[in-house]
């Protein structure tokens, strides 16, 4: 399996957390036909994105990027130890897969200096924190934890409304402990990582651009889940908070890189999870190198 790419001066890597059965394509896709699947069953079978009972496949990672001055690991996935009884496969799970895949990587959590989340969902947040002694500590102790402030002030008001158990236990033990910054679209680390606004999945999810000068790859996060989404850049999901401006983001986002050199990393599409977008009757394909 592929788990490293080398573009420009950056090397990525991809710690896997999981690479499972989701939910049932028709549900996670409301806007998919019965006809629309059928006619697009076969290839996404061969791709591993859709298993024989019409079940999306998905794949749960991290990615790190080493800029030549800096470690940088993208959506920190699920975690240990959190109660999250809705997910049987992310409940209250112990499993060493996660940090092992980061060692196997060859970094140890020490590491990594920043931490950049493309949203705060529950799926890109788990790995911010572990339990120590009862207590939610930053998983990687010397990193500067980036959230965008319009994600993190819109998770601030739900929680409030009622309590949203990821925020609570993935996120602000971070603010608690000194070592999140809440950034605006501008803000950039060094002359290689860069903020795109790419609202719709949630009110201030974006996407992570990296190179220096160039984009020589993009982190996508959730502005899509499965690579069904590239090629019917209208079909949103059932989570996206704005369907309509998750749409228009999606086929804007792949306008911005189809036919260029750009590496799309996914966070979701199932393994080798990145490549390039590439334009494919009236959507596009994202096309492993
Ligand atoms: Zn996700």
């Amino acid at each position: 399996m592929k788990l490293n790419f080398t573009v420009g001066d950056l090397t990525i890597h991809r710690i896997i957390e999981q690479e499972t059965t989701f939910l049932p394509a028709l549900e996670m896709l409301p806007g998919l036909t019965p006809e629309v699947l059928a006619e697009n069953r076969s290839w996404m079978q061969k791709a591993g994105a859709l298993d024989d009972k019409d079940v999306l496949i998905l794949c749960f990672q991290s990615y790190v990027v080493k800029t030549p001055h800096h470690t940088i690991l993208i959506d920190s996935c699920i975690g240990n130890d959190k109660p999250r009884p809705q997910r049987p496969k992310w409940n209250m799970k112990t499993d060493d897969t996660y940090l092992r895949a980061l060692a196997g990587a060859g970094f140890t959590p020490g590491d990594i200096d920043y931490v950049m989340c493309t949203h705060l969902h529950v799926d890109h947040v788990g790995w911010n924190t572990r339990l120590e002694n009862g207590r939610w500590v930053p998983t990687f102790p010397k990193a500067r934890y980036v959230f965008g402030k319009t994600e993190y002030d819109y998770w601030t008001e739900q929680n409030a409304k009622a309590p949203v158990p990821p925020f609570a236990d993935s996120v602000l033990p971070v603010v608690e402990a000194r070592q999140a910054e809440i950034v605006r679209d501008d803000h950039a680390i060094g002359d290689h990582a860069r903020i795109l606004p790419t609202p719709g999945h949630t009110p201030g999810h974006v996407a992570f651009t990296f190179g220096r000068g160039k984009d020589d790859a993009v982190f996508s996060g959730d502005l899509m889940h499965s690579p069904l989404q590239t090629r019917y850049p209208e079909l949103s999901a059932k989570f996206d908070v704005d369907q309509p401006q998750a749409a228009a983001t999606r086929r804007g986002f792949m306008e911005r890189y189809c036919d260029t050199d750009t590496l799309c990393c996914t966070a979701h599409f199932p393994s080798p999870s990145a490549g390039r977008i590439r334009r494919a009757g009236n959507g596009f394909s994202c096309e492993a190198i």
